[in-house]
């Protein structure tokens, strides 16, 4: 990956099954859920604008690289980009200059490349096939990574970061889950964005995956227009929650080229957040994070949120802070000296 300042265009395309979500969604009277698929997949003259925070490689994933495809940014888990291809290119998509350049599935050259990397390096526990989308390869381009991977590694925790159960339902063939179940532990993270995503032919492909015995977290970006309402998310996750899918993460958006349509200011981003504090158990509720810009990772807007309410910091083993009742409190409410 060597992102530059020029920037790529993005491709436009949706797919046949996402096509048939917006059909479904107007033939059913859903005017809100149509148009906030639409506008996840229609190319706007905004893209060209691109503003000065905004960067080809918002989350600094090239400095983290140790091979053309291989991001080691963590230290127990790293990241495979295997295709920059997609199943649907989302307009908001953060790694866009990536896949406008690599449109193709990681070769068997490269990919031996990435496992020699992966094979030294035992305290690699956790492995994100990702990319664009892994599932955009052919069954045996697919196949043939995941099972080279559970060769060189078989304990390497894989998750097997797709968009395909909402854009390719129909990829979630026996043959596909049986072969997912054989090479765990293996486990799903789904990117999905808004309830209407779920229609009948995706909650097949999900519920096949939970049968099989997969487990499936999910993760999904705040996007303006799209589902910056508390009704939409909290409609989201508790659905997912029923599906047997875990909401992972909720993303506020990076800073990549042409994308500031869709961002959310902070400010509200915090309001909706605290909405969905009071209207979703702690099972439904996702973490609230953002990617540092630059290669900083992964940082907690929840913690950020909630700061709001300490009243007094840790100090001296212990801290105040205001509650869901409105009163403070004191954790813990005396000292216990070590013995
Ligand atoms: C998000 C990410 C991971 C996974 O982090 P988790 O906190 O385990 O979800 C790993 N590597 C990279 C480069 C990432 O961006």
């Amino acid at each position: 990956m060597q992102p530059d300042n020029t920037t790529m265009t993005l491709p436009e395309y949706a797919s046949p099954a996402f096509n048939r979500l917006i059909s479904e969604a107007e033939a059913r009277g859903d005017i809100g859920g149509a148009e906030a698929l639409r506008r996840q997949i229609t190319a706007s003259e905004g893209e060209q604008a691109i503003t000065d925070e905004e960067r080809a490689d918002p989350l600094g994933e090239a400095q983290y690289c140790v091979t053309p495809f291989l991001v080691h940014q963590y230290y127990n888990r790293a990241l495979l980009l295997s295709t920059g291809k997609c199943l649907s290119y989302c307009r908001y998509c953060f790694r866009r200059e990536f896949t406008a350049r690599k449109s193709r599935f990681i070769s068997p050259a490269e990919i031996e490349q990435a496992a020699a990397y992966i094979e030294k390096t035992p305290h690699i526990q956790e492995l994100l096939v990702s990319g664009g989308d892994p599932l955009t390869g052919s069954f045996e381009q697919f196949t043939g990574l995941l099972r080279r991977l559970r060769k060189i590694r078989p304990d390497l925790l894989l998750r097997l970061c797709t968009r395909a159960p909402i854009f390719a339902p129909e990829l979630f063939t026996e043959e596909l889950t049986g072969f997912l179940q054989q090479v765990r532990p293996l486990w799903v993270i789904l990117h999905v964005n808004h309830p209407a995503e779920l229609g009948a032919a995706q909650i097949a492909a999900i519920s096949r995956l939970i049968d099989s015995g997969i487990p499936i977290q999910s993760q999904t970006v705040l996007l303006r227009g799209v589902n910056d309402n508390a009704d939409t998310l909290v409609q989201l996750f508790h659905r997912l929650v029923c599906l047997g899918v875990k909401p992972g993460y909720l993303f506020q958006m990076d800073l990549a080229h042409g994308t500031a349509g869709f961002r959310v200011p902070l400010e509200n981003a915090r309001l909706l957040w605290k909405e969905l504090k009071h209207r979703l158990s702690g099972l439904s509720m996702p973490q609230f994070a953002v990617d540092l810009p630059g290669g900083g990772g992964k940082f907690s807007l929840s913690s950020v949120i909630l700061s709001e309410d300490i009243i007094e910091p840790i100090h001296n083993n212990q801290f105040s802070a205001r509650g869901i009742d409105g009163k403070i409190h004191t954790y813990p409410e005396k000292h216990t000296p070590n013995t």
